[in-house]
């Protein structure tokens, strides 16, 4: 095989490790985004299971502050039980008392209800707390593998670029500035294989004539409609054959 284009063919086995493990890199970050969505809607809903919590333990305070005012009503109204003369101001007295403790009492039950409430949504954050920890966890062993993996395509690209610059020293300046043309107007590939006369890269017939010299392998020959560099595979079948036949 003619030596530039057995460097091209290798160049652009390693254009194309360059090129997945810039996407794989280039892809690890909304990787780890995605992982972190859960985590994220759990936060939002213990963040409003908090704020409810909060709330009700505010009116918590209002209920009790409510019952204490009147509890301090019926403690004035008591002291002024001596200053009562006539049985019907008595009887009055009697059932400002009585409406007051009703009223406590109605205040009580709104209180045990607010309590019920609070107890739920303390149970509420508790699992909402656990949930998130779990969560994080498992957000944290998953960043964690593929903030590794990010490191080891950085490795293997740093070796695939060192690779890239030892073989293109080898390969013909003009040979190479064809190559990194075509690179750019086939989004990373320059060089294919044709295949029963046929380009793999754009599809199209190629005549019989330019066929045999690309089965020859021995020029830099290029496909007529997408201008990709040609080679040749012999297939596995076609050594068999000929080395029944040599035998
Ligand atoms: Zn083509």
């Amino acid at each position: 095989m003619n030596e530039q284009l057995q460097l091209l063919i290798e160049l652009q086995k390693l254009d194309s490790a360059i090129l997945s493990a810039k996407v794989k890199i280039d892809t690890i970050p909304s990787k780890i985004s995605s992982e972190e969505a859960p985590l994220k809607n759990i936060q939002t809903s213990h963040e409003s299971v908090k704020q409810k919590h909060t709330l009700l333990e505010k009116k918590k305070r209002d209920k009790e502050r409510e019952i204490e005012d009147i509890n301090e009503k019926i403690k004035k109204l008591k002291g002024r039980t001596s200053e009562i003369k006539t049985n019907k101001e008595y009887q009055a007295h009697l059932r400002e008392i009585e409406k007051l403790e009703n009223d406590i009492g109605s205040v009580e039950d709104e209180l045990l209800s607010i309590m019920e409430s609070l107890e739920e949504s303390s149970k509420l954050m508790e699992t909402g707390y656990a949930r998130a920890a779990e969560e994080k966890l498992r957000i944290d062993a998953i960043k964690n593998e593929l903030e590794k993996e990010a490191t080891k395509c950085e490795d293997e690209l740093k070796k695939l670029k060192e690779d890239r610059k030892k073989l293109t020293d080898k390969i013909d300046p003009e040979i190479l500035n064809l190559y990194m043309n075509r690179l750019k107007t086939t989004q990373g590939l320059a060089v294919v294989e044709a295949k029963n006369e046929v380009c793999l890269g754009c599809n199209i017939h190629i005549p019989p004539q330019l066929f045999v010299g690309i089965k020859s392998n021995e020029n830099i020959i290029t496909c007529p409609q997408c201008r990709r560099v040609l080679y040749y595979v012999r297939p596995e079948t076609d050594s068999h054959i000929s080395a029944e036949t040599n035998a």
